[in-house]
């Protein structure tokens, strides 16, 4: 069982049965629904499919809403997308337009007046280059650096200008409401820039009644990385937006802001997530670079909890086989890690509170007697996340009675998060572990699980540590 996750951003490619359940066949944890691109009638699709998936599927396939944030954005083109000749000019004008090859709009109004000749404007994740050659307040003027067939309402980034407007748009409200309302497990903040940002966010879950919403907090900004430290504090997961951040940031800081971002969520023990480009040319064809290969491996060997895929599920030409080849990837890193080493590096740090203590008993316990499954019964999910954190070598199966409690554990690392009933007693919580580990690993006779749980039920923490042998 591999135990990095893989969340596939939903869209045409993937808005279709066959294909959706291709995807969870082949190693999906999470479907992403991105409000930048999914219009109403595509948000009911993707919902309905991750429903049948887990109900026909038997899986936990949870969802994640992404919100549109204070980004900049190309309008809607005539068509869906236009052809942009390098060497010649477009022009970008106030007013909302169809766009076309001669003219565009961006859906912030306001940004024409900090506009000025010769500024740079990156379109898509900076495929697309223009220079301002002349700029008024109602129009401005761009040659094409380097053209291409553009589609609509691609992300647009103007290095060293900064969006004067509220975090939280009118829009986004209605989309965090939406992602309350719609059983989202987790909700990704786009564009985040400082604690404040991701506090506002958890005031308005908490107003449409769900406090319990997981916050993924995208850092795509300078503004972001000025501020890590207070970000990751106040977030429950982070997101590497590689995307935005290498348009943002000089492209060549990637691999060591990726570094120093994974290590920060580590030490802070929060979730991490490496997004965008993972496996980009998979978009077109059905075999990855070299260079990708590598780029998913390493995204491993930092410590990540979860790739992401982007446009390769959602609208690539081949969505499962990117699916299927980012699992081999990571099945076959793991492979290699030495996980041994790796629980080393925590006994260095002081941790003295009890759950961390458990947690750390369980996971050297089951290194050290090569258990086949280490199994959680938890009631808020901290035990299991503390056993993840330390990054057992057996697979964790989290249990749990709480479905919330269950569908935010799935982009844990290594976790399998399963709902069961409420177990009344210690000897129940032994025997409903044993059994499905039993169940879900296929465990033979003399078979080993470790097993953390807590008894009394009120108790706050996990408090006993047991180790079963498989008898049948
Ligand atoms: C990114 O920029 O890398 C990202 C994940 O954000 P989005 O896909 O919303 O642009």
């Amino acid at each position: 069982m591999k135990k990095t996750k893989i969340i596939c951003s939903i869209g045409p490619s993937t808005q279709k049965w066959e294909n959706f359940k291709g995807l969870v066949d082949a190693g999906m944890n999470v479907a992403r629904i991105n409000f930048s691109h999914a219009t109403m009638e595509e948000r009911k699709i993707d919902e309905e499919l991750v429903e049948r998936a887990n109900k026909e599927l038997g899986t936990n396939i949870a969802i994640l809403f992404d919100t549109k944030g204070p980004d900049l954005r190309t309008c809607t083109f005539d068509g869906d997308y236009i052809d942009l000749v390098e060497g010649e000019t477009i022009d970008i004008v106030e007013e909302d337009v169809l766009g076309t090859q001669e003219r565009i709009s961006f859906n912030y109004k306001g940004i024409l007046k900090d506009l000025k000749p010769g500024m740079s404007i990156l379109v898509d994740d900076g495929f697309y280059k223009l220079v301002i050659e002349e700029a008024s307040k109602d129009k401005v003027t761009c040659r094409i650096m380097n053209g291409g067939k553009i589609k609509s309402r691609r992300g647009v980034c103007i290095p060293g200008i900064k969006l004067d407007v509220p975090f939280v748009s009118d829009e986004d409200r209605e989309d965090i409401k939406y992602a309350c309302e719609h059983n989202g497990d987790y909700l990704a903040l786009s564009f985040v820039n400082c604690a404040k940002d991701i506090e506002d966010v958890r005031a308005l879950c908490k107003e449409y009644g769900r406090e319990d919403m997981l916050i993924i907090s995208k850092v795509e900004t300078q503004y972001a990385m000025d501020n890590l430290d207070e970000i990751i504090d106040a977030t429950d997961l982070v997101m590497i937006a590689r995307g935005d951040l290498g348009i943002e940031l000089e492209i060549e800081k990637i691999p060591s802001i990726q570094k120093k971002i994974a290590n920060a969520a580590k030490e802070a023990e929060k979730i991490c997530i490496i997004a965008t480009e993972m496996l980009s040319t998979m978009q077109e064809n059905p075999r990855p670079t070299r260079a990708e290969v590598s780029d998913v491996a390493n995204a491993v060997l930092d410590g990540t909890d979860a790739v992401m895929l982007s446009s390769e599920t959602a609208i690539g030409k081949y969505p499962v086989e990117t699916v299927t080849t980012m699992n081999k990837i990571i099945d076959e890193i793991e492979n290699e890690i030495n996980y041994n080493d790796l629980l080393l590096e925590f006994s260095r740090k002081d941790k003295t509170d009890i759950p961390t203590a458990i947690a750390y008993s369980t996971v050297d316990s089951a290194n050290r007697i090569n258990a086949n499954a280490i199994v959680c019964s938890t009631m808020t999910g901290l035990t299991a996340k503390k056993i993840s954190h330390f990054r057992p070598s057996a697979p964790v199966i989290a249990i749990s009675p709480i479905e919330k409690t269950v569908s935010g554990l799935t982009i844990n690392y290594g976790i399998m998060p399963m709902k069961v009933p409420m177990l009344e007693s210690t000897d129940e919580i032994i025997e409903k572990s044993t059994s499905v580990a039993k169940e879900a690993l296929n465990l033979q006779k003399k078979d080993r699980i470790v097993i953390a749980g807590s008894f009394p039920l009120n108790v706050e923490y996990t408090n006993f540590l047991r180790i079963e042998e498989i008898k049948e």
